[in-house]
């Protein structure tokens, strides 16, 4: 079998174009108590878009701005601590194809 081309996400995710809602965050943390507990914090890695980060208070940040939709967020946090929700119609990345 021929095996795949390297892919590097870094360039993939540069082709994007977001289309950003200032009135509707779509990602949201449900506790941030559950996150204080959560050793690990898996979502500062399983994130393709880095999405997920650490502030200097040691909270989780969400930049729904980022989301590249991939769905992994709604299943790989061992807590189900985050909301997911599609951008509203005509919000969200655009994918450019070819
Ligand atoms: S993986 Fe889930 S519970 Fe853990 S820090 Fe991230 S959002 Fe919070
Ligand atoms: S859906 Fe994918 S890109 Fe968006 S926040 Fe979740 S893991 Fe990150």
């Amino acid at each position: 079998m021929k095996p795949l081309p390297k892919v590097n996400i870094d360039d993939r995710i540069f082709t994007l174009k977001y289309y950003v809602d200032e009135e509707y965050v779509h990602l949201k943390i449900k506790n941030p108590k559950i996150c204080k507990s959560c050793l690990e914090k898996p979502c500062l890695s399983f994130c393709p878009a880095g999405v997920y980060r650490l502030d200097r208070q040691g909270e989780i940040t969400v930049g729904y701005q980022a989301c590249v939709e991939c769905g992994s967020c709604r299943v790989a946090c061992p807590y189900l601590n985050i909301e997911w929700d599609y951008p509203r119609g005509g919000y969200g990345v655009a994918y450019k194809f070819g």
